[in-house]
Formats: C-alpha cells, sequence, structure tokens
C-alpha cells in the first residue's frame, strides 16, 4: 500500500525553502508548496464552498482518469478535516478490514467520501489519512520514508520509456539517503515501474530535500512534465507484527524466533525451504522463493540447531493465493521470508578421515553412502558415526541478512535504513 500524506518541513536544502515554505515539486514550471498547519490541527476551519469545490475537483479528476473497466480498480475518496483513528491504519496494515467498518467512522465523522464499484478504496483513503509515521526510538526501521515521483508528458503515456538505466546506478551516490534505485547483485535498476502508468520514475529516500537532485541525475530523453514528492511509510516494516505460530491469521506478516528443524530442501524452480520451531514448540515452513534470488544461498547455508528470527508474509486462507497451512492435516503455515536475522550458529560437524579398524588399527574403507565403513583385512563393519568427525568453519555469520532490492516488498525495511533516522 502506498500512502500520500502531507509534506512534513525542515528537511529541504535552503533553495528549496522560501517563507518558510518548502518545495515540495513543480507542476509545468510552476512550484508546488508544502503547507505549514497539521492536517489534525482542528483550529484551521476551511470555507465550506472551498472544500466542496476541492472534493469536486478531484471526483471529477479520478472520473477522468481512472480505469473502472478493470476488476481491481476499485477508487475511493475521502477528504477530511480531521484525522480518522490511528488504530485504522495499523489494522489495515497488519490484517484484514471490512468495508463496513470505515463506513462507520466515515459517517460518523461526516467525512466527504465518494467510493466507485465495489467501493473498497474507501478502505486504503481512510488508513491513510489514519497514517502517523510511528516514533517509537526503539524500532529499527524508520517511521516514515520520502518518494520523488517524476510524471511523464501526456502524449508519452503508455509508451515504451525512454533513459539510461544505468543513470540510476549512479544514485545512491549522488544522493546517499536515497535507498534500493539499483539491484547491484543482480543488475537491474528499479526507480522505473513496470506498468503502463503516467509515472516516469520515483526515488525513495529518508531526507526529502535531497531528493530533487535526482531530477540532474535521471538520464532520460524524456522531459519531466511535473515532479512531487510525497511522505510514504515505505521501507517502515509496519506491516512486521511479532507473533508465536499459533497466533498466525491469514495475510498477516511476521516476526518470529526459533531454531531450525530440518535441513533446508531445494524444491523444483529452485524454491528452497525449511522447517524452524518456536519456543512453544509448534512448526512452520519457511520459503524463499525462485525470485528472491542470493538470499536462497543464505537459507541453503543453515542447518538444524540454528537459532534465528524470520521476517515475512503468510498468505491467504485458500484459493488462488495458496493456503496459508500446507497440509490439511499438518496445519503447518508457510511464511514468505523476507529477511532473517542469525542469532546463534550450530556447529556443523564435517568428516575428517575414515574410521580406523578396532581390531587391526588399519584405515577402513566405506562401502557406500551411509553405509558405513569396512575393514578389507578383518572384515568387520562399522556405520558411518565412527567416522573422525570436527567442527567445520560455517559460510554465515550472526546478523541479518535480507531478499536483493529486486524482491522486496515496498514496505519492507532494507537492513541499510535499520537505526538511520
Ligand atoms: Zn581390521
Amino acid at each position: 500500500m502506498r500512502l500520500i500524506q502531507r509534506a512534513k518541513t525542515g528537511s529541504l536544502s535552503r533553495e528549496g525553502t522560501e517563507n518558510n515554505r518548502n518545495r515540495m515539486g513543480e507542476i509545468q514550471g510552476s512550484p508546488v508548496w508544502d503547507h505549514s498547519t497539521d492536517i489534525d490541527d482542528n483550529s484551521t476551519q476551511h470555507d465550506a464552498d472551498a472544500v466542496e469545490a476541492l472534493f469536486e475537483t478531484v471526483c471529477s479528476t479520478v472520473e477522468r482518469f481512472c480505469q473502472l473497466d478493470d476488476t481491481n480498480t476499485n477508487p475511493g475518496i475521502v477528504l477530511a478535516q480531521s484525522k480518522p483513528p490511528a488504530e485504522l491504519y495499523w489494522q489495515a496494515v497488519h490484517d484484514v478490514v471490512e468495508l463496513s467498518k470505515v463506513e462507520k467512522i466515515l459517517n460518523k465523522s461526516s467525512f466527504m467520501h465518494k467510493g466507485y464499484k465495489n467501493r473498497r478504496g474507501l478502505i486504503g483513503a481512510c488508513a491513510a489519512l489514519a497514517w502517523e509515521p510511528a516514533v517509537d526510538s526503539a524500532r529499527r526501521a524508520p517511521g516514515r520514508t520520502f518518494e520523488l515521483i517524476a510524471y511523464r508528458d501526456r502524449a508519452r503515456w503508455g509508451s515504451e520509456r525512454v533513459w539510461d538505466p544505468k543513470s540510476a546506478a549512479v544514485l545512491s551516490n549522488v544522493i546517499p539517503t536515497s535507498f534500493d534505485n539499483y539491484d547491484f547483485q543482480n543488475d537491474i535498476p528499479r526507480i522505473l515501474p513496470h506498468t503502463p502508468c503516467p509515472v516516469l520514475y520515483g526515488i525513495r529516500g529518508t531526507a526529502s530535500g535531497e531528493l530533487p537532485r535526482a531530477l540532474e541525475v535521471v538520464n532520460t530523453e524524456e522531459s519531466v512534465d511535473r515532479w512531487v514528492i510525497f511522505e510514504t511509510n515505505h521501507a517502515s516494516d509496519d506491516h512486521i507484527q511479532p507473533l508465536q505460530i499459533r497466533q498466525f491469521q491469514p495475510y498477516q506478516s511476521v516476526q518470529l524466533g526459533g531454531g531450525v528443524t530440518s535441513e533446508p530442501m531445494v524444491m523444483k524452480g529452485g524454491h528452497t525451504f525449511f522447517e524452524l520451531k518456536d519456543a512453544e514448540g509448534d512448526r512452520v515452513i519457511c520459503a524463499a522463493y525462485e525470485p528472491t534470488k542470493q538470499f536462497r544461498d543464505v537459507v541453503k547455508g543453515l542447518i538444524p540447531g540454528d537459532k534465528i528470527v524470520i521476517y515475512g508474509g503468510l498468505r491467504g486462507p485458500n484459493g488462488s493465493n495458496g493456503d496459508l497451512f500446507t497440509g490439511s492435516d499438518q496445519k503447518v503455515p508457510t511464511v514468505n521470508l523476507e529477511k532473517l536475522e542469525i542469532l546463534g550458529l550450530e556447529k556443523e560437524m564435517g568428516k575428517v578421515s575414515n574410521p580406523r579398524c578396532p581390531s587391526c588399527k588399519k584405515a577402513m574403507k566405506s562401502i557406500g553412502t551411509n553405509q558405513g565403513y569396512r575393514c578389507k583385512a578383518c572384515g568387520i563393519h562399522v556405520d558411518e558415526s565412527a567416522a573422525e568427525f570436527a567442527p567445520e568453519a560455517r559460510k554465515l555469520e550472526l546478523g541479518f541478512y535480507e531478499v536483493p532490492p529486486c524482491a522486496r516488498r515496498h514496505l519492507s525495511c532494507p537492513i541499510e535504513l535499520f537505526n538511520k533516522s
């Protein structure tokens, strides 16, 4: 979910500031300024006619451009002069919100609103207004980040975007507070959408004032018709809830500590799985699917006994999204991993040499895989465990590992942003 809210003051460069206002965008050459009053400041009373006119403008604009023939397009518009309860945001980002609940809030608060088709767009619109960036000092992830969105000339909408993908690779040097511009492991730029939408590119960062520099860096033959900086919950990890397995519900995203209880298994297509047990003794399947690329090598390096914390999303209850539980008898849920932290590594024992014969002390020969050893001279047989073992160096270290940027969900916080803002 992308949340769009007011732009905050205080972090823009001097060039972008005028009369204590900050330039948060530009539309066909005209500046867009932020506003200094908070949306939840009820002392600001707006003229009723002006509010009505604004609502009409928003509705007619949405009606003009939205593609209602798409089954997944169900827009909702909410115009409010006070905030809906913050609890609505947290429920929307953690669980499932019924439309009836949102309609109750809308009607009780007399918010101006309009829903189209199945009207479920009202849920996201109302939850976005309810959002307040979290300011808990114990958080690792930022409470909010920013995204500069540059838009295309209307004549170009739907056509292929003409630009130099390598220019996305230098963005993190020019704007060190920007993130996920380019997936260097997989050589994939991350700033362009893959849809025929009016967006030319989007640059995410933790300091809004530094983002306009991207307009000079991204190398494109297209002119930027307009650009606007949005305050967002990208990279906030707001979707993640610390839960035990027995509390899991469909569609939740969870943080769970436990011990690895199986060797990693690589399935057809390169999807990689292992089993984890939590403190209650319940089990969960952890999945790193093929699109998570190099992250699967981390998963393959785990062994039973490793102590880890996983972060990831649960599937829906059933239907096309698959089952929350992989087997109806076993009731073992599957978590699609976004990242994991290794807290403890089990000693991995590797074979150093074949066993010596207990009788004649000569080196014994292997009979075959997992079939033990035999002394050629005496004929004595011993099993596999009689070989000499010693601890092997583990490839993994303690700490965090994550999927590469090309596989990252918008809400998931890159490790590089932990405790940085
Ligand atoms: Zn022997």
